[in-house]
């Protein structure tokens, strides 16, 4: 397994298209922080190739996220799929013939990481959460208003 992601541009003459199929460590993410890990593999199936002056790239893209749960605080494995991840770069601005698509690729991933997770759709912890919020409303000065 690799870490980053390069397309040799000069190899790629007009008509040829590049397969890419790759399995990458999860270290591509270059992440890893209290609400958001990555430690599975990050899958890529896809193509790259040349149209007029232009380097094209088209993946999907599978991984899993670790996520906290938004009630308990457990970790949770979050599949993580980019169907269709798009890409174009100007052949002009690839220096040396080499592009490197690490960076594109890992904030297409970023914005399919959701933003809220709970164990299994439904905390089990949250039947807590409901009831200490209700005994806070019951508290509350002036719930009897109206
Ligand atoms: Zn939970």
């Amino acid at each position: 397994m690799q870490n980053s992601l390069k397309i040799y541009v000069d190899r790629l003459s007009r008509e040829r298209t590049e397969k890419i199929e790759e399995t990458l460590t999860p270290e591509l993410m270059d992440i890893n922080e209290k609400d958001l890990k990555f430690q599975s593999s990050v899958k890529l199936e896809g193509k790259a190739y040349l149209a007029e002056d232009h380097l094209v790239i088209q993946l999907d893209v599978e991984t899993e996220a670790l996520i906290p749960c938004a009630i308990c605080n457990k970790g949770l494995k979050k599949k993580i799929t980019v169907k269709g991840f798009y890409h174009t770069e100007d052949l002009e601005k690839i220096r040396g013939h080499v592009y490197d698509y690490t960076n594109p690729l890992r904030e297409a991933i970023l914005l399919e990481v959701p933003s809220y997770v709970e164990c299994l759709e439904n905390c089990p912890k949250r039947t807590d959460l409901k009831n200490y919020l209700q005994k806070g409303n019951d508290q509350f000065p002036f719930a009897d208003l109206n």
